[in-house]
């Protein structure tokens, strides 16, 4: 218990005897129960080049926790070392550059609190109680993906803590490669204990759109989006949400986000073509703070949820694959939570080989949750049977990784295009695969 000063200066060493290892252990998926050798609760840079060493010596792999928010709990091994970054979460703006320094245990919320008070914004997810680490080493797709790209896209560099326990600082001139892989990929080659991040002016105020259509309609609500997406303004982004379970008929929620001027051409022609897709059973679209927007859903996700995901990219939802996919959410017995994500605008305009998140040709992303409460074991079956039907549909057999269960085929699958060079840098930055996020590109 208490500092253990050869490896800790201000953090702590938890080890499995101290009475908060339990809890310290947990993430947000309930279901992940993993036992690491010990959790180092880091509060500085040297605490994290300390958990290093620890690893080190002691022949221990190494798994990083930013919000501890990864659906697959991929932040938490057995037997490994935990570095937990939460403690280090300051987050300073320079309003003259516009960058925001972000400590990789920043929470979204810590950081819209503070870019809020300048009017500005670093896109983030569309939740404010996860971590920003996973968020943006994995991409980041939130309400401002059309206006200003992904979480990734907005990285202008990062300081990173090698597996030999090296401070490296990472960005566009130093060690260039690795700030390629950073954005997308980035959760393979070291602790990241710092980002700089990109500030973008967004409006105190924005349009938050709610409305409420009745299953019945989905097909024709897709075809709506489908002409709508391919015109829509960089200002707005939505998603179609579909919950399945508690033997209530599922409807259809549209959530979405305008962020710019309100007049009254704007309304009728590009907010209301939303609200009208089919008759809506409700609208509850209204002026609220972008802050408000953040956390509209924040209640909804909990301290903790059992749950198994998978999610692929679309380049066009057939009537095929939607029959299918309706088919197989309809006769099961796991409650569901299915979102549609449409992308449009900055995020697809991005190089495919300027970051590592080479999807910029995607116009959807099919996330489907399944609860696991009832048979864990079972869920994950019908969870990834589903993945394999709808496979053939998707775009490049991606998926997105921040929203997925951690599975061979899927990491393969996903990381088909860009391998050969992800597998080059962890020969470079962790040849002893240390961080074994993503194993399988050492195997
Ligand atoms: C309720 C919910 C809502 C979500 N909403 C969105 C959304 O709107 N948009 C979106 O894009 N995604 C969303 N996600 C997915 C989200 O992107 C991932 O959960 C992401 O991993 C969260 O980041 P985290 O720091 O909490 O993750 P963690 O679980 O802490 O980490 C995830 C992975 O990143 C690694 N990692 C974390 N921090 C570091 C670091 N500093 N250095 C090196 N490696 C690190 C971990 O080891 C692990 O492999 C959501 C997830 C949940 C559960």
């Amino acid at each position: 218990m208490g500092h253990d000063l050869k490896y800790q200066k201000n953090g702590q060493k938890i080890n499995n005897k101290h009475p908060l290892y339990h809890f310290k252990r947990q993430v947000w998926n309930s279901n992940v129960d993993q036992y690491p050798a010990v959790i180092f609760e880091c509060k500085s840079v040297d605490d994290v080049i300390g958990a290093i060493h620890y690893a080190n010596e002691n022949g221990l792999k190494i798994t990083v926790r930013g919000g501890g928010f990864h659906p697959a709990g991929k932040s938490v091994k057995d037997n490994a070392v935990l570095v937990d970054l939460s403690h280090m979460n300051d987050v300073h703006i320079d309003e003259i550059s516009r960058i925001a320094t972000i400590g990789a245990g920043a929470k979204i919320s810590e950081v819209d609190e503070v870019t809020q008070e300048y009017g500005l914004a670093v896109p983030l997810g569309m939740v404010s109680c996860i971590g920003v680490s996973g968020l943006a080493l994995g991409g980041g797709i939130g309400y401002l993906r059309g206006k200003y790209g992904l979480t990734s896209d907005s990285v202008v560099g990062v300081h990173l803590i090698t597996g030999q326990g090296e401070h490296i600082y990472v960005n566009k001139f130093h060690h260039p490669e690795l700030f390629w892989a950073i954005r997308g990929a980035g959760q393979n080659f070291g602790v990241v204990t710092k980002f700089e991040m990109k500030l973008y002016p967004v409006a105190q105020h924005i349009l938050a759109i709610d409305v409420i259509y009745d299953y019945k309609d989905l097909q024709q609500i897709l075809e709506k989006v489908e002409k709508y997406r391919q015109t829509a303004v960089d200002d707005i982004s939505f998603h179609l949400a579909f919950f399945y379970g508690d033997n209530a008929k599922p409807y259809i929620r549209l959530v979405g986000m305008y962020d710019g001027e309100l007049n009254l051409k704007v309304e009728k022609e590009i907010i209301q073509p939303l609200l009208e897709l089919a008759i809506p059973i409700a609208d509850n679209t209204e002026i609220m703070t972008y802050i408000e927007m953040q956390k509209k859903f924040d209640s909804w996700v909990g301290d903790s949820f059992a749950v198994e995901g998978i999610s692929l990219f679309f380049h066009e939802l057939t009537n095929e694959m939607i029959q299918l996919l309706i088919e197989e959410c309809e006769s099961t017995e796991f409650s569901l939570h299915v979102t549609i994500l449409e992308f449009h605008g900055k995020m697809n305009r991005i190089s495919e080989y300027e970051t590592a998140f080479t999807i910029r040709d995607a116009n959807y992303l099919l996330i489907i949750d399944a609860e696991t409460r009832k048979n864990q074991e079972a869920a994950n079956k019908w969870v990834y049977d589903l993945y394999e039907k709808l496979l053939p549909y998707s775009y490049k057999q991606a998926s997105y990784l921040n929203s997925s269960q951690e599975n061979e085929e899927v990491i393969r699958n996903s990381y088909k295009c860009i391998l050969a060079r992800l597998v080059a840098l962890k020969m470079a930055y962790d040849p002893e695969n240390l961080f074994c996020s993503e194993r399988k590109l050492l195997d």
